[in-house]
C-alpha cells in the first residue's frame, strides 16, 4: 500500500506589493498510514503556508506554482472548490492554534459538530446531534447532552480546543492537519489535549501532521520529523534520528535553541543569530549560509539537495553531500 499523503515538489507563491514570495520551495514529504509526523521550523519558514495548501485554504493572492498533493493517491491540487468541500472535514480533519476564530460564534457546538456529519455521511439532524453529544463525550466534555446547547463563548480555552477536536474528528478523517492547536493553552491544558490527540488518533487509525515549533511536544508525540527552513525541506528523518544526531547545520540550531524536556540541563540554550532570507529573492545558494556556522565556499553560490544520510533521515546540506567535491572543483 502507497502512502497515505505524498507531497512532491510543492511550490507556492504569493503575490505582494513588492513582487512574489515564494513560500514553499520545492517540498517534498509524505505522510504514512497511522503516523504522526512533525513540521517544525521558525515562524514564516512555510510550515502553515503548506498545511493550508494540503486542504486547498489558501488566500487568494496565493498561487500553487508547481507540485502534486496525492491523498491517497489522487492528486489534490487538480480539484475544485467543491469538490474540495466533500473532502475537507471528511477525509483531512483541521485543527487550528486558535478556536476561537474558527469556530462559529453565533450557532450552538452540538450543530457546528453535527453540521459535517450530515453534510459528509448523509445522516439526518437528530442523528447527527446524537453524534455530536457522543463526539464532546469522547473528547472529555462533562454533561455532553446540555453543553452541546452551548456557544462557543461558554466554554473555556482548552474546552473549545475539545470541541474543535470533535468537529475535525466527527467523520473520523484519515488524515489530521493541526496546526500549532496547543499555543495558546496553559502547559497542563496543553498536555491533556495532546494527550487526547494521540488517543483518538489511536482508536481511530488517523495520521497526524503536527504543526509545532515546541520540539518537547515533538519528541513526545510524533514518529517523524519534517525540518522546514525559508520555505524548503532542510532535514527530515525519525525523530530518534533527529534528535540524537541531526545531520543539517539549522537542526543543529534549532535543538539547541530551545529548552527540551530531554535536555542536558548544565548545557546552555543558544538562540540562532541572524534572520532568514528574503523570500521575495531567494538566495542562489543555500538558504542557510549566512547563519552557518559550518558553511563552505560551496554553499554561498550552490543550493544542496535533500539527499540520504541514513535509514529514514535526509538532509540538504553540502557537508553531507557525494558531490562536493566535484561541484567545488567545477568552478
Ligand atoms: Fe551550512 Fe553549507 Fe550546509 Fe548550508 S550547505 S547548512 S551553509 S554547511
Ligand atoms: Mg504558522
Amino acid at each position: 500500500m502507497g502512502h497515505l499523503l505524498e507531497i512532491n515538489h510543492l511550490q507556492v507563491s504569493f503575490k505582494t506589493y513588492g513582487g512574489e514570495v515564494q513560500a514553499v520551495r520545492d517540498v517534498s514529504f509524505h505522510v504514512k498510514h497511522g503516523e504522526t509526523i512533525a513540521i517544525v521550523g521558525e515562524s514564516g519558514c512555510g510550515k502553515s503556508v503548506t498545511a493550508k495548501t494540503i486542504m486547498k485554504l489558501l488566500p487568494q493572492q496565493a498561487e500553487i506554482k508547481q507540485g502534486e498533493i496525492l491523498l491517497n493517491g489522487d492528486n489534490l491540487v487538480d480539484k475544485k472548490e467543491k469538490e474540495m468541500l466533500g473532502i475537507r472535514g471528511n477525509d483531512i480533519g483541521m485543527i487550528f492554534q486558535d478556536p476561537m476564530t474558527s469556530l462559529n460564534p453565533t450557532s450552538k457546538v452540538g450543530y457546528q459538530i453535527a453540521e459535517g456529519l450530515m453534510k459528509h455521511k448523509n445522516i439526518n439532524k437528530k442523528a447527527a446531534i446524537d453524534q455530536a453529544v457522543h463526539m464532546l463525550e469522547t473528547v472529555g466534555i462533562p454533561q455532553p447532552d446540555k453543553r452541546i446547547n452551548q456557544y462557543p463563548h461558554e466554554f473555556s480555552g482548552g474546552m473549545r480546543q475539545r470541541v474543535m477536536i470533535a468537529i475535525a474528528l466527527a467523520c473520523q478523517p484519515k488524515l489530521l492537519i493541526a496546526d500549532e492547536p496547543t499555543t495558546a493553552l496553559d502547559v497542563t491544558i496543553q498536555a491533556q489535549i495532546l494527550k487526547l490527540m494521540k488517543q483518538l488518533q489511536e482508536q481511530m487509525d488517523t495520521s497526524i501532521i503536527l504543526i509545532t515549533h515546541d520540539l518537547g511536544v515533538v519528541a513526545e508525540m510524533c514518529d517523524r520529523v519534517v525540518v522546514m527552513y525559508a520555505g524548503q525541506v532542510v532535514e527530515s528523518g525519525s525523530v530518534r534520528e533527529i534528535f540524537s544526531s541531526p545531520s543539517h547545520p539549522y537542526t543543529e540550531s534549532l535543538l539547541k535553541s530551545v529548552p527540551r524536556l530531554d535536555m542536558d540541563r548544565t548545557k546552555k540554550l543558544k538562540p540562532i543569530i541572524g534572520t532568514p532570507p528574503d523570500l521575495l529573492d531567494p538566495p542562489k545558494g543555500c538558504s542557510f549560509f549566512p547563519r552557518c556556522e559550518k558553511a563552505m565556499r560551496v554553499c554561498k553560490d550552490h543550493s544542496p539537495s535533500l539527499d540520504f544520510i541514513r535509514g529514514d533521515q535526509h538532509a540538504a546540506c553540502w557537508l553531507h553531500h557525494p558531490m562536493r567535491k566535484e561541484v567545488e572543483n567545477a568552478k
